[in-house]
């Protein structure tokens, strides 16, 4: 990135003693959904509040269009900050709400109403102007908080939890919308959240935090597929892992020893492996192939069904390998049969390719 739009560099942040955040840097591009995602406590919050300007950096430096934020107040930051709780005024009408933060900008009342009425559209609210914050859904309440925070044209939109007040199923409506919106504003969104498929679908790239670090940046497929330590790969989506040891190295593929496999595992090699090195083999469930007759090639290992949950359009099964421990293992059901599929207690084989086989040293 040559130019990046916020630049975040080694910052760290002390409250008394207890280090919130430590040497974190990031770029960040502009019109980018980026997102901080992380368990509770890991600093991504103190982060955010530092871009805003409620907290000042212990160390290190945040600069935002080119310009160095030290000292400069949050309302002197081309940055909007929107709360979890959203903060509407219960008393105030939802165009009111939308408004108010205009009412100390330079604009005619003109101006400002119809900068009011082209918010209300974008987040498809033109009709519910005149009710109350009460008199509307939780999705409509969280759309009127981004109205009103884009109302004043930000360059950068902070959300924390933007999504956390919604259930389930709205909140995966409410993703979308709030990508299509982004794409039609182009304002460069950073958002924090804790849940990692929340990340993964609204963000163009995520750092992972654990403990006031970063401990991984990048493209929401990057950081599936390719977790660079045995954080990020338990953090995101879920695998069975297993301690190996190098045997070989030769070109993309490493082999290893697998104890729990009672054998030798090709894996795609990650740089820097020696023979003779401790790693950890990470497999996520649905790389596997699961089948009732020996399949050909390299990395089958047997097993027998321990436990099965049928979901109708896929299974989850738990496999007892030859050493005893269970490996999970992700089935997409695409025949239409009521029959056909490893059952409890059958003897099973494993297979998976080498691309598959995450090698973590981390
Ligand atoms: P959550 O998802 O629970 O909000 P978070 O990742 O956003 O977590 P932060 O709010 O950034 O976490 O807090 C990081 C750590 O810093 C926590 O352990 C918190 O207790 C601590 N902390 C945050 N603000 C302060 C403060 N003003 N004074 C002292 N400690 C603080």
């Amino acid at each position: 990135m040559a130019d990046p739009f916020i630049r975040i560099e080694g910052v760290s942040k002390k409250f008394g003693t207890f280090q919130a955040v430590q040497d974190v840097s990031l770029t960040i591009a502009q019109g980018e959904i980026f997102s901080l995602l992380g368990g509770s406590g890991c600093g991504k919050t103190t982060l955010l509040r530092m871009l805003a300007g409620f907290e000042e950096p212990t160390s290190g430096s945040i600069f935002i269009d080119g310009q160095d934020m030290a000292g400069v107040p949050p309302w002197q930051r081309p940055v909007h900050m929107m709360f979890q709780s959203y903060a509407l005024f219960p008393h105030m009408s939802v165009e009111k709400n939308v408004g108010y933060g205009l009412k100390h900008e330079d604009m005619t009342a003109e101006a400002r109403k119809a900068r009011v009425a082209e918010m209300l559209e974008l987040v498809q609210l033109a009709q519910f102007g005149h009710r109350k914050p009460h008199q509307i859904s939780g999705g409509q309440r969280q759309r009127v908080a981004l109205a009103r925070a884009l109302a004043r044209q930000p360059k950068l939109l902070l959300l924390d939890e933007p999504l956390a007040a919604l259930d389930k199923k709205l909140r995966e409506h409410t993703q979308f919308e709030l990508m299509s919106i982004q794409e039609r504003t182009g304002v460069t969104f950073i958002v924090v959240t804790h849940d990692q498929e929340e990340a993964m679908t609204l963000s163009d790239r995520i750092a992972v935090m654990d403990k006031g670090r970063v401990k991984q940046v990048g493209a929401p497929s990057e950081i599936y597929e390719f977790p660079n330590s045995r954080f990020v790969a338990g953090f995101i989506g879920s695998v069975t892992a297993f301690p190996a040891k190098v045997s070989a190295v030769a070109g993309d593929v490493a082999t290893v020893q697998v104890a729990a496999f009672q054998g030798d595992v090709q894996a795609r090699a990650v740089p820097g492996l020696s023979v003779g090195q401790e790693v950890t083999l990470a497999i996520r469930p649905e790389k596997l192939m699961i089948s009732q007759t020996r399949p050909e090639g390299a990395n089958i290992v047997a097993g027998q069904v321990k436990d099965l949950a049928y979901f109708g359009k896929d299974s989850l099964y738990r496999i007892t390998l030859p050493s005893g421990e269970l490996i999970s293992v992700h089935s997409v059901n695409a025949a239409r049969s009521a029959g056909g599929r490893p059952d409890w207690d059958d003897q099973v084989y494993l297979s998976f390719a080498p691309a598959a086989a995450i090698l973590l040293v981390a």
